[in-house]
């Protein structure tokens, strides 16, 4: 039996389920699954290895057409340690924004979506609406991947897709991507005061650390350079550290994890490659003391930048629906790189601001609801008996 829910109402249905990325997204799946399914709207869960979390994917309309994918993911990062004037779990209206974690990012969106599904149904349009909603976005663009292999395998899959990460409802093409690595010292422990006989991994971490500076530097000074992004040129930092037990003995491991977030078309292997062969020319000398040493580069996580061509279907679609006549850079990374990877055109384009995402406190504005609603009407009238 389908029932009718507003956004405002559908905000607070969501919000009301924490979806932290630690946690299980299934409760808030459930929700959305019998909400379609009252609308006679099957969906199709991806879940991860162990069932905990699934993606949800539904067709609004014709399954054997390639349709409009709105997409959005479940998960919000944490709470712990943010100074919250209420329960970030129970969405609180005051004045004109609506408090609560997820507001902005992003399940206003997903909200939004999910309201106007009576209104897509009634649009009886043959461009099917499909509707994917991902987990562990906030972890590394994680759950889309299971999505995006099994829209690989699909008859049809969407001919584009509008990501509703918040960008004040601003067509954005292009962001950063980002390469994620650990890296790992082995050295030989032994008393300080004989250090000749030892080798030690945090002096070694730190001459490769130096070098990611010294790689940083370089990007700095000599690009590539896009002035559409801010910084306007690749980064590279080292972000955490760790190593050695004590002052008199000569550490034997100590690993750091460092990051590169990349213009579209920069290449980041071409770094990591640098700092391989940095880390090779280190290693025989501390070789010569013991072959247990060594340095070793792991990659742990990485997700494409996006740049959407300006022609593209996506992009226009999504500067016609807005009025928007110029198009958008950010400097955070979504599911789009991924989306556009796989040969979906992606645009990113939602409600709420990335400056209240992650804060405590977060809000989203009313008329940020409203100018998603209009988006999402304009869309609907597009589509309407075409
Ligand atoms: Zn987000």
């Amino acid at each position: 039996m389908a029932t009718a829910i507003s956004s405002i109402d559908m905000i607070g249905r969501l919000v009301g389920f924490d979806t932290t990325s630690r946690e299980s997204n299934l409760a808030l799946i459930d929700f959305v699954r019998d909400y379609l399914d009252g609308f006679g709207i099957s969906s199709e869960l991806v879940f991860d290895a162990e069932r905990r979390k699934a993606n949800l994917y539904a067709t609004i309309g014709r399954p054997d057409r390639a349709g409009i994918m709105l997409s959005g993911h479940t998960d919000v990062v944490p709470v712990d340690g943010q100074a919250w004037d209420g329960d970030p779990f129970t969405l609180a209206p005051r004045g004109d924004r609506l408090f609560g974690r997820g507001t902005s990012d992003m399940k206003s969106f997903i909200a939004v979506a999910l309201a106007l599904v009576p209104e897509f149904i009634a649009a009886k349009s043959s461009t099917p609406i499909h509707v994917a909603l991902t987990y562990d976005e906030e972890v590394g663009c994680i759950g889309v991947r299971g999505l995006i292999a099994r829209l690989q395998g699909a008859p049809v899959k969407p001919r584009l897709c509008i990501i509703g990460e918040p960008t004040l409802m601003q067509p954005v093409v292009a962001h950063k991507g980002k390469k994620s690595l650990h890296c790992r010292v082995r050295g030989h422990e032994s008393h300080s005061a004989l250090s000749h006989a030892g080798v030690n991994a945090i002096e070694a971490a730190a001459e490769i650390v130096a070098r990611i500076r010294h790689l940083a530097r370089d990007k700095r000074e000599h690009g590539p350079f896009d002035p559409g992004f801010t910084p306007p040129y690749t980064t590279i930092q080292t972000g955490t550290i760790a190593g050695g037990t004590a002052l008199n003995i000569v550490p034997r491991d100590c690993r750091f994890d460092f990051e590169i977030r990349f213009l579209p078309g920069d290449d980041p292997d071409a770094m990591v490659a640098e700092l391989r062969r940095h880390a090779a020319a280190i290693e025989p000398d501390m070789h010569r003391v013991s072959s247990e040493t060594g340095i070793e580069f792991e990659e742990f996580n990485a997700i494409p930048a996006l740049s959407a061509p300006r022609d593209s279907e996506a992009v226009q679609l999504a500067q016609s629906l807005t009025g928007a006549n110029g198009v958008h850079y950010v400097s955070f990374g979504t599911e789009g790189g991924l989306y556009q990877e796989a040969g979906i055109p992606t645009v990113i384009c939602g409600p709420g601001s990335i400056e209240q995402a992650h804060r405590p406190n977060e809000f989203i504005a009313f008329d940020q609801v409203r100018q998603c609603e209009e988006f999402l009407r304009r869309l609907i009238a597009r589509i309407a008996g075409a």
